[in-house]
């Protein structure tokens, strides 16, 4: 048995889909003759778009630098057209029949060691712009793959070196029984969407692809993090009884779709849903959610070979809102960056993605998209009701500029006649600490505010969200936390002003207890997560939460912490605490 970070509860048992992606160095792959034409017509489509995405990419150099600078990425595209290169990887896959990412590996070697021998400096440059392209390729493969593996005729577990945001987005599709990724951490963007899509995962299983073959049999448990390869009957059937109960208990939760959701003395909370799509905003309709609580609007350009126009832009969320419940929905804008990257917005080589040029840093200085996002984000007010949302906001300066820019593009839109009737209240994230601790600053200038909950706790802490080595310090068992967010639900309840929390500890049912007590009332999860918050809501009473708050802000462990709200939750709702993870 091997135990990992538990990133996203549920059991399953299913055999292994080992992920080649680009940054696996294995032994090249080889494919049978039937899937020649497959590969190739794979690299076809991977060149296709790279040379797609160096023009967007010279465009935009073009216009910020200058036009010798865009030189470097045109020279890059040449290499895409040179009849040389194209034969060598095509050969690679037809005679040597390697599949398409081993094709591009093993052709770099190849150069590279061609290269070696040189000595001129301007040839030698040219190795580089070889591998930038080669490394765009391989990118683009990793999306090209999801093509194949949507053949996948049975649920699998997909075991890979990491798992990147754009990929996850990609299995929605795809019959993924649970996940396994050797880095990365409970917080980080994959793991979300682990969660978001109801699939189990355990991360932080370093060498497991060593071990590891395709098909080979995997039992996971991703409450606590358990893993076996290649398990014997007893194991295997353990584990198969534990899955099932676990997809009984949800089945058994989810009618409770229709009842109201308030506490056991009559107390209303609002569950909300946190979405990365349509489909998401459908599933928060069937959980039960009263709206949507946040709207992470990356997912789009993720998925997306560049940026979508304001029009693209405007279907989406228009389908995102008729599709969410009650039509309410919070649209937060993009926030790229940290584990998030799109090669079009040339984020790339900061040491320390997370402390840099991420969300609305980033944003600032593309004022063409994020302008454009606006627009689309303001005239979708047409189709329900929709609340703005800033993300990463740790000046009352930066919110100040931000509202300049909403009042620039509703006159601009008023003036085109777009612009629809009804206000579009503007929020921020809480989630740099030193935002929390101004909030009264923060509140002169939004109509609402969201607690970032895994933002906050990563930066409270020093503690990198997807770093499997620090997980235990991004846990939200936390002395600190509590006193943060006891003091951020007081001003605002002091303010009158509406708060949600929709980081993931809004649906840990150990951590509902006391976020009730501290007077939250706004939860925004992941829909999955919406019954079982809504069945410990009805079975707790507001005082004895209150009580457990109070208990909670004297600690100062998080072991003390962890223990008493494990014993707490076990009293007040048995029926609820084997859906938590454990930490
Ligand atoms: C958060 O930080 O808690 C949050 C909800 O935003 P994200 O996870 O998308 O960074
Ligand atoms: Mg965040």
């Amino acid at each position: 048995m091997k135990r990992g970070v538990p990133v996203s509860p549920g059991v399953a048992v299913a055999p292994a889909y080992c992920l080649d992606t680009i940054l696996s160095r294995r032994e090249p792959t080889i494919i049978d003759a039937a899937a020649v034409s497959v590969e190739l017509r794979r690299l076809e489509q991977a060149c296709a778009a790279v040379v797609q995405e160096l023009e967007h990419i010279v465009h935009r150099v073009v216009k910020d630098v200058g036009p010798r600078d865009a030189a470097i990425f045109r020279a890059q595209q040449l290499l895409l057209h040179d009849p040389a290169v194209m034969a060598k990887l095509q050969t690679a896959i037809t005679q040597r029949r390697f599949d398409a990412p081993s094709a591009i590996r093993v052709t770099l070697s190849e150069y590279e060691h061609l290269f070696e021998r040189i000595r001129d400096d301007y040839l030698r440059e040219r190795l580089s712009d070889i591998r930038d392209v080669f490394g765009r390729l391989l990118a683009q493969l990793s999306h090209t793959h999801r093509e194949l593996d949507s053949q996948l005729e049975e649920p699998v577990i997909l075991i890979a070196p990491e798992l990147l945001p754009s990929q996850a987005a990609a299995f929605q599709k795809l019959r993924v029984a649970g996940i396994i990724t050797e880095t990365g951490g409970a917080m980080g963007h994959a793991a979300i969407l682990a969660r978001s899509l109801g699939i189990p995962a355990v991360s932080g299983l370093r060498g497991i692809l060593q071990e590891a073959r395709t098909g080979d049999l995997v039992a996971l448990d991703g409450r606590e993090g358990c893993v076996y390869l290649r398990p014997g009957h007893e194991v295997e059937a353990a584990y198969r009884k534990l899955a099932r109960e676990y997809g009984n208990l949800q089945e058994q939760l989810i009618t409770n779709r229709d009842d109201e959701a308030v506490s056991a003395d009559g107390i209303r909370l609002e569950l909300l849903a946190n979405v990365n799509g349509v489909d998401d905003a459908r599933a928060a309709v069937r959980a039960g959610a009263s709206g949507v609580g946040l709207y992470r609007t990356e997912y789009l350009f993720l998925t997306h070979p560049s940026v979508p126009s304001e029009e693209e832009q405007l279907a989406v969320y228009r389908s995102v809102i008729e599709a969410a419940p009650n039509r309410q929905v919070t649209i937060r804008t993009l926030d790229l960056g940290g584990d998030k990257q799109v090669p079009y917005l040339g984020q790339a080589g900061e040491a320390n993605p997370f402390m840099g040029w991420r969300s609305i840093r980033l944003s600032w200085e593309h004022p063409e998209f994020f302008q454009t996002q606006l627009r689309a984000i303001l005239r979708a007010r047409r189709f329900g009701l929709v609340q703005l949302l800033f993300p990463m906001i740790s000046t009352v300066e930066e919110l100040r500029r931000v509202k300049r820019l909403v009042e620039r593009t509703r006159l601009a839109l008023k003036r085109e006649g777009l612009l629809p009737p009804g206000d579009v209240p503007l929020g921020a994230m809480i989630e740099v600490p030193a935002a929390a601790l101004c909030l009264d600053a923060v509140l002169d200038e939004v109509d609402f505010v969201s607690i970032g909950s895994n933002d906050l706790i990563q930066y409270l802490m020093a503690a990198d969200r997807d770093n499997p080595k620090v997980a235990h310090l991004c846990e939200p068992f936390n002395p600190a936390l509590f006193r943060l967010l006891a003091h951020v639900l007081k001003t605002c309840q002091e303010r009158g002003k509406p708060v949600t929390l929709c980081g993931e500890m809004a649906a840990r049912p150990r951590c509902f207890l006391p976020l009730f007590g501290l007077g939250l009332r706004r939860f925004s999860m992941s829909p999955a997560f919406i019954p079982s918050i809504k069945e410990l809501a009805r079975h707790t009473r507001s005082d004895e939460a209150r009580e457990v708050a109070e208990h909670v802000l004297g600690m100062t462990s998080m072991g003390q912490i962890r223990g008493y709200l494990t014993r707490k939750l076990k009293q007040i709702c048995p029926s609820v605490a084997p859906l938590d993870v454990r930490g």
